[in-house]
């Protein structure tokens, strides 16, 4: 079974996707950390990518297609796939479709987790990643634990791009170029829309109970 799970910035997509993937064991496939991955290293690209991505604009189709062509091509993750955060363009998602073509594999369901602006605001400005175990947290909502060795105030930190400013870009680039590709899957049948407004296990409950749909 493959999965795209789309969403505005702060939708819940790292959160959700997580919990897919402990569930039913998939590998999870995040463009967005792939490319933080390549910005830590300070290379050459990762370096020309974080000032795409602190713009809040798009990373070029090219530099993601060939790191999802990667993954597709790999058998150790054939057919057992959750995006989340790609495709973000009608390009790319054309470019899935022909790569899965070619891998002998299809997407089998499409979640879309919709939240206003608002609320992604409220969400990104209080956001933490722990830097090293990659847990995420809520300054506002969920905040870290207290006393804890690995998620403290050493290793919280935050994104280079959760600012308010470029998370509104953020969100105008989500409109612009994602939403359509939404309709490109609502077409196929496979789009299901959730609130990303309720509780997480809300939430997740939906979308585990469409996964069980499809699962028989
Ligand atoms: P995310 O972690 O999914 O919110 O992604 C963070 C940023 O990485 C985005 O705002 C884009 O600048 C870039 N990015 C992530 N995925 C893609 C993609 N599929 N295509 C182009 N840029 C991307």
């Amino acid at each position: 079974m493959n999965i795209i799970l789309f969403g505005p910035p702060g939708a819940g997509k790292g959160t959700q996707s997580d919990k897919i993937v402990e569930k039913n064991k998939l590998f999870k496939v995040s463009t967005g950390d792939l490319l933080r991955e390549e910005i830590r290293k300070k290379s050459d690209q990762g370096k020309k990518i974080e000032e795409i991505v602190n713009a809040g604009k798009l990373v070029s189709d090219e530099i993601i297609n060939k790191l999802i062509e990667g993954i597709i091509s790999d058998s150790r993750y054939e057919n057992n796939i959750i995006f989340d955060g790609y495709p973000r363009n009608l390009k790319q998602a054309e470019s899935l479709e022909i790569l899965l073509q070619k891998y002998n594999q299809k997407i089998d369901l499409v979640f879309s987790l919709s939240v206003p602006l608002d609320t992604i605001i409220k969400r990104i400005s209080g956001r933490v990643v722990c830097s090293k175990c990659g847990n995420t947290y809520n300054q506002f909502f969920n905040p870290p634990p207290m006393n804890n060795d690995c998620c403290n105030n050493k290793n919280l930190k935050k994104r280079g791009d959760d600012k308010v400013e470029t998370a509104k870009k953020r969100y105008e680039t989500y409109q612009k170029s994602t939403e359509p590709v939404l309709k490109y899957y609502e077409k196929s049948g496979l789009l299901k829309n959730i609130s990303g407004e309720n509780k997480i296990d809300e939430i997740s409950n939906k979308i585990a109970h469409f996964i069980n749909l499809i699962q028989g």
